[in-house]
């Protein structure tokens, strides 16, 4: 048994690949592929609106809330966010969170568009840091947030934050939140944020789609040079068919979707992933050789780095892996050590057989 740690493109549930290898060149008797389906086609039509009606279920989308599917990836918002939003004052400002490698990009990339105000920044990315009213500015056009920080593995959610006094962000300032890596890995309140963005290659799908969430009266707020293809009041009038989109990266979305709905939906994948991360933090806190950087508070559900007290075992400790079926655990390059990615279709098979490789190791070598 193969189990895959990608950060991303990452794990797909193997039922979703099965189905998907069955309908490649015949999709339910029609005789052709999903990839070879004129998008405005009755058939593709089905695909389509299905996908977009069970994501709306599975995550409770308010009705003020349009799904659009995009593409571009998450670092593509990072443009398209202020091209939609920062169309109504002369000097924008753009209020970022930096609580990671990735929101730390997305403050650099909205410097083009808008003068940035960096909230908070911690000197290690291993918290989510304390938002004070103060430390906002009174007009941003919004303040971006990155709710999971894949490569540094921080994760909050802003309803959380500010239930705890830590984020001081009055109710009506627009929080547009990078939900790239956790997006349908639990619950969330949509009221708490005016745009949410995921990229599809970790909770959704494959690579190729970028799902953006905007509630209705945000959609008017874009500057005159946003491209109308990325133009968000024009993507939803169209129901995200104003040009091709990502067709194949869509249908195998819908059957991710489908597969969350009959694991119980969002609720119930929290529950496991709360287990399965569990059992991964207990494991690395009882051993002498591992140790997370984290604080406890913040630890990712999805995104686990960790590292080796003694760096020289890196190597082998990567070869004791993928001897044992568990591949891509290599950290990113800027922090090194190990990652694992446990997204929703991880089982919790998979981290068993993780821990129990872990803890074969540090007997072993260390
Ligand atoms: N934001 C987050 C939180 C991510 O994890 C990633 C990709 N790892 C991105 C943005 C960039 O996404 P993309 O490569 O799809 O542009």
């Amino acid at each position: 048994m193969i189990y895959n740690f990608s950060a991303g493109p990452a794990m797909l549930p193997p039922e979703v690949l099965q189905q998907a290898a069955q309908e490649m060149s015949d999709w339910r008797g029609c005789g052709i592929s999903v990839m070879e389906m004129s998008h405005r086609s009755s058939h593709y039509d089905q695909i389509h609106q299905q996908a977009l009606a069970d994501f709306r279920t599975l995550l409770n989308v308010p009705a003020n809330y349009r799904v659009l599917f995009m593409q571009g990836g998450g670092l593509g918002q990072n443009a398209i966010v202020p091209l939609n939003l920062c169309g109504k004052q002369r000097d924008a400002i753009v209020d970022v969170v930096v609580s990671g490698g990735w929101s730390a990009k997305s403050a650099q990339e909205a410097h083009a568009y808008a003068r940035v105000n960096v909230v908070a920044q911690p000197e290690k990315f291993t918290v989510f840091p304390d938002c004070p009213s103060e430390r906002f500015s009174t007009n941003a056009a919004y303040a971006h947030v990155c709710t999971n920080e894949t490569v540094h593995g921080v994760e909050v959610l802003i309803e959380d934050a500010r239930a705890r006094g830590a984020w001081g962000l009055a109710k009506e300032g627009v929080v547009v939140a990078d939900m790239s890596s956790h997006i349908l890995s639990r619950p969330i309140d949509f009221t708490q944020y005016g745009v949410i963005f995921a990229g599809a290659q970790k909770n959704i799908g494959c690579a190729g789609l970028t799902i953006v969430v905007v509630r209705d009266d945000l959609l008017d707020r874009a500057r005159a040079d946003c491209p109308s293809a990325f133009h968000w009041q024009t993507v939803a009038a169209q129901n995200s068919l104003y040009n091709t989109p990502p067709t194949y990266a869509i249908y195998i979305a819908g059957l991710v979707f489908q597969w969350l709905l009959k694991q119980g939906g969002v609720a119930a994948m929290a529950a496991r992933n709360q287990v399965k991360a569990q059992l991964l933090y207990d494991t690395i806190d009882a051993s002498a050789l591992y140790f997370s950087s984290v604080d406890p508070q913040f630890r990712s559900r999805m995104n686990v780095p960790f590292f080796l007290r003694n760096d020289n075992l890196n190597a082998a400790f990567l070869d004791a892996a993928k001897e044992a079926g568990l591949l891509s655990l290599k950290g990113h390059k800027s922090l090194g050590g190990m990652r694992a990615s446990i997204y929703n279709a991880m089982p919790i098979e998979g981290v068993r057989a993780l821990v129990e490789m872990m803890r074969h190791f540090e007997q072993r070598f260390f």
